[in-house]
């Protein structure tokens, strides 16, 4: 609109017809940012002070509607987040759907502007990790091997995970466990991206392998940390990067908060795990991208930062390790 349009018209000009949109009836109210509790009363959201949040770990293929998910993700400013794809299950079905998951955010948040609840923002930056998680290990093959290098090429491919082991549920056999946590490990390495782990009550085998093959140098995340601050020492002394999801902020949780004060400075990260493990207080339901805003408040207070201060650091530790194409 030029500025001469805005000046008052002469009497003798005609009047002008109301837009048209006034006379569409009233869209369904979006809520901005989308959240209320299990009764459906009003919950605040954590105030950043305009800084981007970032979820380093979401199972997009498992949520109902992942387009939807990632609107509310954009309108809670959780601006990027890298979703978990495992060859040995159907990770080719979140390389064939993303760009429509993408188009699906863009055209709800755009019909959020249309209804003036707010001013338009992009679906978020959305990167994917690979690998055959260590429940499946007695999948890995080297026809999924194969498969996964293909996925590996592909430009939004950042990183290799989840891997590792997992020991609680022992849904592969151990030393098959080992052994695709090794073999992608050196995977990591070939292409000179970070590895994602995956650790539960196989931390001394984990610690073990990531000695014996070494540490990518493009970086190690420790995911879902949910422990006590002894065991994690041995992680941030090898160079891991340490990501919390909701445990942080679950009221009995004083030994997660007390390992996430111990993090150094640049090396925490931000994620949902979703669709399990909602923080408070959601606890119980469904988790989404947009709920990261909550586990980053937890983090931040456990450390004695500000909202603002965290999220900047968070937010540049999850590009630097997660954004494959950034310059
Ligand atoms: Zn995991
Ligand atoms: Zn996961």
């Amino acid at each position: 609109m030029s500025a001469d349009e805005g000046t008052p018209s002469s009497p003798s000009k005609p009047v002008e017809t109301p837009p048209v949109h006034v006379l569409k009836p009233k869209p369904a109210p979006v809520a901005v940012p989308p959240f209320a509790d299990a009764k459906g009363r009003h919950v605040a959201a954590p105030d950043f002070g305009g800084v981007a949040i970032a979820d380093t770990h979401a199972h997009l293929d498992m949520l109902d509607e992942p387009g939807f998910a990632l609107a509310n993700s954009a309108r809670a400013g959780v601006a990027f987040v890298a979703t978990v794809a495992d060859p040995s299950e159907d990770a080719a079905r979140t390389y064939t759907d993303l760009e429509r998951w993408l188009t699906e955010a863009d055209a709800l948040l755009a019909k959020d502007a249309l209804a003036d609840v707010a001013e338009q923002v992009p679906a978020p930056r959305v990167r994917i990790i690979v690998g055959v998680h260590p429940h499946n290990a007695k999948e890995f093959s080297a026809e999924v091997e194969e498969a996964m290098r293909l996925m590996i090429a592909d430009p939004r491919t950042s990183a290799i995970g989840e891997i590792g082991l997992d020991y609680f549920y022992d849904h592969s056999p151990r030393d098959v466990q080992r052994a695709a946590f090794e073999a992608q490990l050196r995977l990591a390495h070939e292409f000179e991206l970070p590895v994602v782990i995956h650790l539960r009550e196989a931390h001394d085998d984990g610690l073990r392998i990531l000695r014996a093959v070494g540490v990518p140098s493009a970086g190690c995340i420790l995911h879902c940390y949910n422990l006590g601050p002894a065991l994690l020492e041995r992680f941030v002394e090898i160079g891991c990067t340490v990501s919390f999801a909701g445990p942080v902020s679950f009221k009995k949780s004083t030994d997660v908060r007390e390992a996430a004060a111990l993090v150094p400075a640049g090396r925490v990260l931000t994620e949902t795990d979703c669709p399990f493990m909602a923080p408070e207080p959601f606890r119980g339901r469904t988790n989404e991208p947009a709920f990261t805003v909550f586990t980053a408040a937890a983090i931040a207070e456990a450390r004695g930062e500000s909202l603002p201060e965290f999220a900047a650091a968070a937010w540049e530790a999850a590009l630097a390790l997660l954004d494959r194409e950034r310059s």
